[in-house]
């Protein structure tokens, strides 16, 4: 196959998707025949180039219908593994290939490997595949406030809302698929706040400090005070139980 590939137009390609396609494939066959069921047999042919991963893994659905799982290896650190890895799985992902899926982040000296499962998650959230924890949605920022008060409350509810999930699954479950708003002023804020479930809208630039609260389109509260946060926690704790709470009882 090497020698033919380089007779070939496009040598590269048709080496890389031909012969790790016809490997995997002839290697699960040999499974198959030596006894393993084909319902264990999970296809891995991990590459480290976007368009060759996408190309091989659409050969594999084409020609077998073995499990996949998919994985962009030596992705890279940071924002440069992140961004390939999803730009190559959410193609695939989109046409319904693959079963399982890594994220291979090269962590930064001393980074935690953890990461590399919340960035899967949050690609099968984002895609709308599979709900891990809530989403929280924050807006970007811009001249309308100088505050870094709702980025860090938005770090904030985001870190709580994870460390809970351990416990809310068991007790609330639904309460992975809830949506938290966390907008930077009350000029545009509210809009975005009532799509959620539960949104806040933090004063920006010469708005007086008060921040309105909404629960399902509806505005419940203006918060104020130097302890803006410890409220809006307590609001979105009250939320989880009253409203997943129902889910447990109704079983
Ligand atoms: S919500 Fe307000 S601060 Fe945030 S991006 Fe929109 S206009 Fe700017």
């Amino acid at each position: 196959m090497m020698d033919e590939n380089a007779r070939a137009a496009d040598p590269r390609m048709r080496m890389v998707t031909r012969v790790m396609v016809k490997s995997a494939l002839d290697s699960a066959r040999r499974a198959e025949a030596l006894g393993l069921g084909r319902d264990h047999i999970v296809l891995s042919c991990k590459m480290s180039g976007v368009q060759d991963l996408i190309a091989v893994y659409r050969k594999l659905a084409a020609r077998s219908d073995y499990a996949l799982h998919l994985g962009l290896t030596e992705a890279g650190m940071g924002s440069k593994g992140i961004v390939a890895s999803t730009a190559a799985l959410a193609v695939l992902l989109q046409e319904g290939i693959g079963d399982t899926i890594r994220i291979s982040l090269t962590p930064e000296p001393g980074g935690a490997r953890t990461q590399e499962v919340v960035v899967a998650q949050e690609l099968l959230q984002s895609m709308g595949l599979r709900a891990f924890a809530p989403m929280v949605v924050a807006c970007p920022g811009c001249g309308r406030t100088t505050s870094t008060l709702f980025q860090q409350l938005a770090m904030d509810v985001q870190s709580h809302l994870r460390a809970q999930m351990p416990v809310w699954r068991r007790q609330y479950p639904g309460a992975e698929e809830m949506s938290v708003a966390v907008m930077g002023c009350v000029v545009n804020g509210p809009g975005e706040s009532k799509q959620a479930n539960i949104g806040i809208s933090l004063p920006g630039t010469g708005e007086s400090p008060s921040a309105p609260v909404f629960v399902d389109g509806e505005k419940v509260t203006t918060l104020k005070g130097a302890d803006i946060a410890v409220q809006f926690m307590g609001i979105v704790d009250g939320y989880v139980k009253d409203r997943y709470g129902r889910n447990l009882q109704g079983e």
